[in-house]
Order: structure tokens, then sequence, then C-alpha cells
């Protein structure tokens, strides 16, 4: 067996002090296959004098194949010699306070859930502003032009990933900035009708947010997916996460929805519904399996006139299976401040999709150049943040939420 000669600082510490840790050195030293040699057992008394020690410490360390350096090695004269006589020597030097590197490894890997060689060769993603599914690794950086840790660790590729049309003007400045400082530069994103291909989970997401389909056989005139990801559904490879982002979940076959529905069993966290479940063609069969899941949270929409009595009957469904109102779980986006939208139109669609059995939250319509008329911005604030939502309710329908 290999010897390892432990160094470390002993003079000026209590005997009982070197004692302990000197043995719990000698449990790690064991531990990494070595044969421990401690100079607490060089045959000299404690009170012998200094340079006899040393020298019958250097003797010991002699015989090793490596020396072990307690976390105090450089507190001591004795300790630094050892250390410099087994680097000439060639012996291998472990420090007892520094990590192995399959402790770094496995450190990363919990931490971010990726592996070493992914982070190695991971890219960097830009994106023009966070929200709640942007993913919040280290590789990932918001409206950040060229750096020093971009100088430090040059990323392979940039990615410049964007998700509103109105963050375009500024996802194109920082593609400009990028490609400028010599990196190999992306630019790319739902934004400019990019279709999402195969979910690569935690690249542009948050870590826990899934994409299992993507397209919808609908043709809403407000909304780009169909124009973008087609009418026609894609089902994707099933990755592990809770929070579904499907464009429409319900209309993928039964075969996916089964396996999305096991997948979320697995998971340690409440699953969230925040891809919007069409109310049309929600079943009882799936509603049961939805609400066995105890969902944190759900969302349905009320988009247009057309969306009002399938959310009524949804609603029914599911109040039938169990589902109580009260609990806030089953929410309705609700789309104001179109066209031809009026306040109070806005707001009875608000109170109807309560009284349909779903917590309401308004969003506000933004064209393509994301703008907004101020007033309708003030409308969306009383009914989109739960807590003023539900004080609006308790004050229009005299209700106990
Ligand atoms: S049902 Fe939803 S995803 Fe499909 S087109 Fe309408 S708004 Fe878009």
């Amino acid at each position: 067996m290999k010897r390892c000669y432990i160094s470390g600082k002993i003079s000026g510490l209590r005997m009982k002090e070197v004692r302990s840790k000197f043995k719990a050195a000698e449990k790690a030293v064991k531990a990494l296959d070595y044969e421990p040699v401690s100079p607490l057992n060089n045959g000299l008394p404690a009170n012998a004098p200094w340079e006899r020690r040393i020298a019958a410490n250097i003797l010991m360390l002699s015989g090793c194949d490596a020396i072990y350096l307690l976390p105090d090695w450089d507190e001591s004269v004795g300790a630094t010699i050892e250390k410099q006589i087994a680097t000439y020597r060639g012996k291998k030097i472990i420090f007892a306070d520094d990590p192995q590197f399959e402790d770094i490894m496995q450190a990363i890997y919990e931490a971010c859930g990726i592996t070493f060689a992914q982070l190695i060769t991971k890219d960097r993603r830009i994106f023009p502003r966070r929200t709640n599914a942007t993913p919040d690794d280290d590789m990932v950086a918001i409206n950040r032009t060229p750096d020093l840790f971009s100088a430090i660790c040059p990323p392979d590729e940039v990615h410049i990933d964007c998700t509103f049309t109105w963050d375009i003007p500024v996802a194109t400045f920082l593609f400009e900035q990028w490609q400028k400082a010599g990196f190999n530069t992306k630019i790319g994103g739902v934004a400019f009708g990019e279709r999402g291909e195969n979910f690569v989970a935690g690249m542009y997401l948050k870590r826990g947010y899934v994409i299992t389909s993507r397209g919808c056989p609908n043709n809403c005139w407000f909304c780009t997916v169909p124009k973008r990801e087609g009418r026609q559904i894609r089902e994707l490879p099933i990755v592990d996460g809770y929070n579904i982002l499907d464009d429409n979940l319900l209309a993928t076959s039964d075969s996916h929805f089964n396996a999305v529905i096991d997948m979320l069993k697995r998971q340690k966290e409440r699953p969230i519904f925040s891809g919007g479940l069409e109310a049309k063609i929600l079943t009882e069969n799936r509603a049961k399996m939805i609400l066995d899941l105890n969902p944190k949270e759900m969302f349905f929409a009320y988009d247009t006139p057309d969306d009002y009595e399938p959310l009524v009957e949804a609603g029914k469904l599911l109040q039938r299976l169990g589902y109580r109102k009260a609990s806030q779980i089953a929410r309705c986006y609700v789309l104001i401040g179109g066209k031809r939208d009026t306040f109070e139109q806005a707001e009875k669609r608000v109170l109807q999709a309560w009284d349909a059995g779903f917590f309401p939250m308004a969003m506000l319509f933004r064209d393509k150049q994301g703008d907004y008329d101020k007033d309708w911005r003030r409308f969306q604030r009383q009914w989109a943040n739960p807590t003023i939502v539900a004080e609006n309710l308790k004050r229009r329908k005299s209700i106990m939420i």
C-alpha cells in the first residue's frame, strides 16, 4: 500500500488539539487508500528540539509516496519545508481543504443539474429581459454586452434569445455588440417567429419549466402560435419538469397526455399548468387526471366571447369532480384591451370567469411593438395581482375569498 505523510502545524498548539486533528487526518488518508504516516509517531518526545524533530519528520516523508497537507500547513515553518521537499521529490500533494475534482463535478451537478462536461462546453445565453421562466444558471445574463467573464472564459457561442417582439431592438443591439467583440453569436427566439424545435431542458427556460408539445389546431386572431408552430400538434420527447408550458396540452394524443401525467406524478413539486388548458376540449377523464395530481395552479383562457360557454362547462365539470373554487387553483387568463374592447366589457368578462369557477388574471393585449394604452395598463393591474383581484372580487361580488 502506498504511504502518505501528514503535514501540518504542531508548534504553538495544545497537544490535545494536535492529536485530534492528526487522528482525523489519518482517517482521511486511509479513505484515500494510503497508509498514513504521522509525525506524531517520529519516536521523539514532544519537547525534543525542533531541528531534531524536523529532521526525523523529513526522513519519514522520504519513505512516502504522497504528502497530505492539513489546512494550517502554511502557518508552520516545518510543514512549509516538508511541502517544498515533497514538491522537489515529485511526491503527490494532497490538500486536506481542497475539494477533489469529483466533488467539484458532483457539486456542479447538484447545483445546476448539468454535468461538468456540459458546463464547460455550454454556450453563453443572453436575454433582453428576465421573466419568471428565464433560466438562472451561471451561463445566463440579462441585457448584457461582452464582459470580463466572457474575456476570461470565452464561450464557444453566444445565443441571444428574444421572446417578445417589442424586445427585438434590444436583442439586435446585443447581437451586434457580441459579434463586434469577435464572438460566434446567434440570435433567435419566438419573437422572430422561429419554431421551437426539440425542447432542451434548462437551455432557454428555467429548470422545472417544460414544453412537451408545440402547435395548436386553433387559429385565434391575436395569437402567434398557429403561425409560428403550425396547426398540427408536434409531440416532443417528455423530459422531467413540473411547470407545463405547452401551447395546447389538451390537444395532444391520449398516449402523450398520459405520459405527461406519469412524468408529473414523479416530480417532487406540485404541477403547474401555465400553458393554457383549452376548456372546450377538457374531458371528464383528463380533468380527473389533472385534479388527481393536486396541481398548484392550472390556467384556462377567456380570450374571445366564444370561450365563455366552454369555460362555464369546464368550471361545472371541475366542481363536479370535487374542485373547490375558493382554492383559487383553477385560474383564467382574461384577454383585455383589444381593438373594440371597453372597460365595462372587460370587467364583465373578468367577473364571468370568477362566476364560472376560475380565479381571473387579466392579460393585456399588446401590438407587435409592445405598445399598449396606459389606461388599459392601469385596469390590468387591478385584475392581475391575486391580492388586488381578491379585494376587487370581494367588493364587486360581495363575497368572501
Ligand atoms: S387556443 Fe390558445 S394557443 Fe391556440 S391559437 Fe388560440 S390562443 Fe393560441
